[in-house]
């Protein structure tokens, strides 16, 4: 019998090679509220990082929703909502996502990413199929491989690979059901998905679509849906699924849809049952975050991003688009090349953290630049400046619209 290995040894080895493949992280500390200046290890840099599209992270009417509801139902939850009781700011909650989403039910999640495993571990079975484009979010990765199931991944954004596979998995016998999983607002590159010619696909083919709204919800669509209303396929996505930690400034997720779909997901999401629910707070200020955002100021602030957006890629000399993504990813490829650029903008002030393998596949290392609705015209130009003067390989665009609806 060989001796044993001492833990620590066996980690420090391992980190030593992510050290030597340019993708180790740490973590550095903040001492201010996020936002779009924050104070990083003492210093204070501009912000061209965060998922806060709106800026409701620290908008006060969320903050206050989340004071009075620790005031009045206590900082903790207790238990699992099954246990002893659901407390009221979560149905409150609830009941305004579904009104959000035009769904008929929501159901609350302590993440998006405890969304995702829940809904797919309780909804597909070992003898199913489960579709996934290539791009699809970790969380998605995770669950349809904890399922069990048959899994399938396509080329990203990619109709006639998906239709290939729906085909393959309706000949098999017997004939399995299949889920389709995608993003609509991919998170690492700002595209879209194609949701019309998706939707008709899985009409056509009798599967299941489920449709993370993560960096949609709030932004797109009348209504400020997402990219459900926008795309025009409201009522036909079965699974509609998104974070309250992003445009909606708190922390949690969300699954809506039908009222069946909620009830079968109290009674089987494991994440959901086996849970404590979140914080009372949490659920307040995200249900100050929805009021937000469907309220004039939330509409103001949506315009104020796309603004913001429209003079960044001026100010970089990029075609005009008239559909806007807050979401920019600068493609450096090489890892360690992505963490010198992140370093120089470090230097001049702007945080904006190299994005790296295992978030992206290896040698698609980028800076992943975000807007939010509360950076300043002139923060957007400082912004420009910094990046002309890093001379990185490629400024590009979020690949081209695939469909034709008018875009804000
Ligand atoms: C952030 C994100 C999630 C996870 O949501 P959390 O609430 O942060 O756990 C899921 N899907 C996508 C596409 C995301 O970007």
């Amino acid at each position: 019998m060989s001796a044993p290995e001492n833990l620590d040894a066996v980690l420090e080895a391992r980190l030593a090679e992510l050290r030597q493949r340019g993708i180790y992280r740490e973590l550095r500390r903040v001492d201010s509220a996020q936002g779009t200046r924050v104070r990083q290890d003492g210093q204070g840099l501009l912000n061209f990082s965060s998922n806060d599209y709106l800026g409701l992270a620290n908008e006060p009417s969320v903050r206050e929703a989340a004071i009075r509801a620790s005031e009045r139902f206590g900082a903790g939850a207790g238990s699992a909502r099954l246990i002893c009781g659901s407390q009221a700011p979560h149905h409150e909650l609830e009941q305004a996502i579904a009104e959000l989403k035009g769904a008929a039910a929501a159901l609350s999640f302590s993440s998006g990413y405890a969304a995702a495993m829940g809904a797919i571990g309780a909804l597909v079975r070992a003898q199913d199929v489960i579709i996934l484009d290539r791009l699809a979010h970790a969380c998605i990765v995770d669950a349809a491989r904890l399922s069990g199931a048959k899994l399938r991944v396509c080329a990203h954004n990619d109709l006639e690979d998906l239709e290939n596979k729906l085909r393959w998995a309706a000949g098999r016998v017997p004939r399995p059901r299949v889920l389709v999983v995608t993003e609509s607002v991919f998170s690492m590159d700002g595209d879209r998905a194609a949701l019309p010619e998706i939707v008709a696909l899985k009409e056509q083919y009798g599967a299941w679509l489920m449709v993370d709204e993560a960096h949609a919800t709030g932004l797109y669509g009348e209504g400020r849906r997402g990219l459900i209303e926008e795309t025009g396929v409201t009522g036909r996505v079965e699974i509609q699924m998104g974070t309250l930690g992003k445009a909606l400034g708190s922390a949690g997720g969300f699954i809506c849809g039908s009222r069946a779909l909620v009830d079968y997901l109290v009674n089987s999401a494991r994440t959901f049952i086996f849970s404590t629910a979140p914080v009372p707070a949490a659920a307040a200020a995200a249900l100050a975050g929805v009021r937000f955002v469907q309220s004039p100021a939330g509409e103001d602030r949506r315009q104020r991003l796309w603004q913001r957006v429209a003079e960044l890629q001026a100010g970089l000399g990029l075609p005009p688009q008239h559909r806007g993504s807050a979401i920019m990813p600068l493609r450096v490829g090489d890892e360690a090349l992505a963490m010198r650029s992140a370093a120089a903008l470090r230097g001049r002030g702007i945080l904006m953290p190299a994005i790296r393998y295992p978030t992206v596949a290896r040698g698609q290392a980028r800076l992943r630049l975000t807007l939010t609705a509360n950076h300043t015209r002139e923060e957007v130009s400082q912004l420009v400046a910094a990046l002309g003067a890093l001379e990185l390989p490629s400024v590009r665009p979020p690949t081209p619209p695939v469909d034709h609806v008018p875009n804000h």
